[in-house]
């Protein structure tokens, strides 16, 4: 449904939908970042949060269940599945919506992850388009994305100046325009083709291309042993925060761990894990497949560009930009991938 809502009762539908929890990007430590909020902290004036609201879905560690022997010796586990809680994340950009879908696809594969879907379907997305890029290093357009695109999305707020325009794209986005009707109008035909133009201008505003994208997944087919690799990650730091901020990046690690010997009691805990830190492949043997920072940044890339493409025909990037505006010694992907793609 497309409807239009005035700025002026904005307040009064926010307050509707602050009948469940809401996060919503809020300044915290100086940096916009997506945390739970009441009806009057919600804006959508704000730039690139530090971290994507990918972590509100699949939480940076989580517990899977807890373990303990009973009096009699005998093993009891108990499942800690995500509560029963519906929640809304307002304000999430058109690349980190795109990139929910794609961690979906991952999550709901041949093995569904209860622990992620309970999450996932008890969560909707209501996105706030970009009139002007929220990052300097943004480039959606060029991994098929844009500012406005609506893939993951159940609603989509765009900015028309007195108004918003808001489209939605799914039963849980009705739910939400349907529980204030009053507040919203049907849009009139100059309102239809402002949102076009208004659309179509915001692709001209990227800061930053990648031409040809398209041919890098097969270039890079002949390059696991290019020298472009050593070159390009000689200064990585193994940081590991371009993977970290990454809205796509979804690897784990599941741990026990024990908080009593006698009687024995611990919890199965999933965290993120990250393909940049040197023990990411480390065998229990000694042995390490990816010993070195060039095989390690290789894997970054042909994950994102070759695997992820061949499996769900999808660059598993949205083109966000962190991983270069965050990357403490300037690797920057697109010059990766323009190395790539040039490579001869
Ligand atoms: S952010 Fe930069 S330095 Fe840190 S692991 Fe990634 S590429 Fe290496
Ligand atoms: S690879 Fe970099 S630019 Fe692409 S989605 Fe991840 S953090 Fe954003």
């Amino acid at each position: 449904m497309e409807k239009i809502l005035t700025k002026k009762s904005f307040p009064n539908w926010i307050a509707k939908l602050a009948t469940v929890q809401i996060y919503a990007p809020v300044v915290k430590d100086d940096l916009w970042s997506y945390e739970v909020v009441d009806a009057a902290g919600i804006t959508t004036e704000y730039t690139n949060a530090i971290q994507s609201p990918k972590k509100i879905i699949f939480p940076q560690r989580e517990l899977f269940l807890e373990f303990s022997h009973n009096d009699n010796g005998s093993p009891e586990i108990r499942e800690l599945l995500p509560e029963d809680k519906e929640s809304i994340i307002f304000g999430i950009r058109p690349c980190d919506a795109k990139g929910v879908s794609h961690m979906d696809k991952v999550f709901g594969g041949d093995f569904e992850d209860s622990y992620y879907w309970k999450r996932r379907n008890q969560v909707t997305l209501v996105g706030v388009g970009c009139n002007t890029p929220p990052s300097p290093n943004c480039f959606c357009t060029s991994v098929d994305g844009s500012p406005f695109s609506h893939e993951g999305l159940d609603v989509l707020l765009t900015d028309m100046g007195d108004n918003y325009y808001v489209q939605t794209f799914t039963k849980k986005g009705d739910k939400l325009v349907n529980m204030s009707k009053g507040l919203f109008a049907a849009p009139k035909p100059k309102e239809k083709a402002d949102l076009e133009s208004l659309h179509k201008d915001a692709e001209t505003k990227l800061p930053r291309h990648l031409k040809d994208t398209k041919k890098i997944p097969p270039k890079l087919k002949g390059l696991f042993d290019s020298e472009i690799w050593d070159d390009e990650s000689m200064s990585c730091i193994r940081c590991g925060i371009c993977t970290y901020l990454c809205p796509t990046c979804h690897c784990f690690d599941i741990s026990d761990e024990i908080t009593s010997h006698s009687p024995l009691e611990g919890k199965r805990v999933r965290t993120w894990d990250n393909c940049q830190f040197p023990d990411f492949t480390m065998h229990s043997s000694g042995h390490n497949p990816r010993p070195d920072k060039a095989s390690r940044l290789r894997q970054r890339i042909m994950h994102k560009f070759q695997y992820f493409v061949e499996i769900y025909n999808n660059y598993q990037c949205v083109g966000c930009g962190r991983c270069i505006s965050k990357c403490p010694v300037g690797i920057d992907i697109i010059q990766v991938l323009e190395k790539v793609r040039d490579h001869v």
